[in-house]
């Protein structure tokens, strides 16, 4: 039975704000997974690297589960390639708590990492303490490399060696879909009996329909159509396939305006968005891109039920999680056919996927959806219910199960 988790989130804490700098996706899954398993009475400390000296060392949360921040380097966000020079205090001081659960305390069962700087820790923590070591990656070098945009720097190769190393070594590898596992078994040489598939949940009560004309009101909007870009703004999002792509729209459709929810994020993040608004400029697009800036998740329903539809253009994706949140609302997602996607975005289902990163490509499936048919209405339908397939319950159901396979060894 298991009673007691350790996550490593070492680069980024599920207390940040998602959308921005290096939080995302991955502090929106670990959060929820960690509350998901808290509400079933299981012990879940996360620990994370202390970027902020005003958070208290130790933290518990409204979610029920527990933050440790470690000292392991300066207390000011580093970028990620930095951080390998803290990996080994952070281990350290990761197995000294590990080991000495205090009076009363449970000892911990199973040792969960994220990303694979974690992932590295983990090795480290698990050599140290005995434990096992389940490692989800969020993203792969490799797979990123491969479909990166021209001109961008391709990843360090320590990066792809940490990975190969976190793969050889963990007890298993939580791939999100079926998609990813092959990566990890065609591009890292993972054994295939070492590799589970769990795709992550979307909290299902927070992301349902709701009234479109109430959520406009609430932003502010008239009845335009309306496109979303939701994420954090880099190379990798595609936010100018977006853009280029609602500027072929608005040829079509004058009166559409198109949001982006998100921040800058990476290195190159600021002169992104900067490029973005240039060639946004260009098109003519002045007064019909809004820049929203960075949203509280707790408010993007409000955005997803008051578009029309939701543009995902990334260049690579593991999962895709503003596509499972969008498809909760009933929203049809135009979506990049790679990656996670492929698994999220049932395609002339729930939206369309689109091979490549043409925007002529994008404007035309864009325009599919909003050309006010009746078969708008059956992908209204279809998005919500692959919506539903990302219920936490049954996301947190299969992963105890993995959990015990993984600690009694017969996984
Ligand atoms: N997000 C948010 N506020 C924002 C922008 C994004 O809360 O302003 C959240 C979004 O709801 C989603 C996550 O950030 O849960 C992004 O996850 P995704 O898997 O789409 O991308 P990642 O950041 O992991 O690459």
């Amino acid at each position: 039975m298991i009673r007691k988790v350790a996550f490593l989130s070492m680069h980024t804490s599920p207390l940040d704000r998602p959308g921005v700098g290096d939080a995302g996706g991955m502090n929106v899954y670990v959060d929820e997974l960690a509350a998901s398993l808290a509400r079933r009475g299981i012990e879940v400390t996360v620990f994370t690297r202390r970027t902020d000296p005003s958070r208290a060392a130790v933290m518990g949360t409204p979610a029920g589960y527990e933050v440790v921040h470690v000292e392991a380097g300066p207390m000011v966000p580093l970028p990620i390639p930095r951080l390998g020079d803290w990996v080994g205090e952070f281990a350290r001081q990761v197995t000294e708590s590990v080991l000495s659960p205090g009076s009363g305390g449970r000892e911990t069962d199973i040792l969960h990492s994220h990303y694979w700087l974690s992932g590295w820790t983990g090795l480290s923590v698990k050599q140290a303490t005995g434990l096992p070591l389940a490692n989800s990656f969020h993203t792969l070098g490799r797979v990123k490399d491969a479909t990166r945009r021209p001109g961008q720097p391709s990843e360090p190769l320590s990066r792809i060696a940490a990975e190969r190393e976190v793969i050889a070594r963990s007890d298993c590898v939580i791939a999100s879909t079926e998609y990813e596992a092959l990566e990890l078994i065609e591009q890292y040489g993972a054994d295939p009996s070492r590799v589970c598939v769990n795709p992550p949940g979307i909290d299902l009560d927070l992301f349902g329909p709701g009234d479109r004309r109430k959520a406009r009101r609430r932003l502010g909007l008239d009845d335009a159509p309306t496109v979303l870009f939701v994420g954090r703004i880099q190379a990798l999002k595609g936010l100018d396939v977006a853009v280029a792509a609602f500027g072929l729209l608005s040829e079509r459709l004058p009166d559409a305006r198109m949001m982006v929810v998100g921040g800058p994020s990476g290195p190159s993040g600021v002169e992104e968005e900067l490029e973005i608004r240039q060639l946004a400029a260009r098109l003519g697009l002045d007064g019909k891109l809004i820049w929203c800036g960075v949203q509280r998740h707790q408010r993007l329903p409000t955005y997803y039920q008051s578009a029309d539809v939701l543009i995902v253009p990334s260049r690579s994706e593991s999962f895709g999680l503003v596509a499972a949140e969008a498809q909760g609302v009933g929203l049809p997602v135009v979506a990049a056919n790679v990656g996670g996607l492929r698994y999220v975005v049932e395609d002339g289902v729930s939206g369309f996927l689109v091979d490549g990163w043409e925007p002529p490509d994008y404007a035309k499936a864009l325009l599919r959806v909003l050309d006010g048919s009746a078969y708008r209405d059956e992908l209204i339908r279809g998005s919500l219910s692959a919506g539903r397939r990302f219920g936490w319950e049954t996301a947190t159901d299969r992963l105890l199960e993995l959990y015990m396979g993984i600690a009694d060894g017969t996984h």
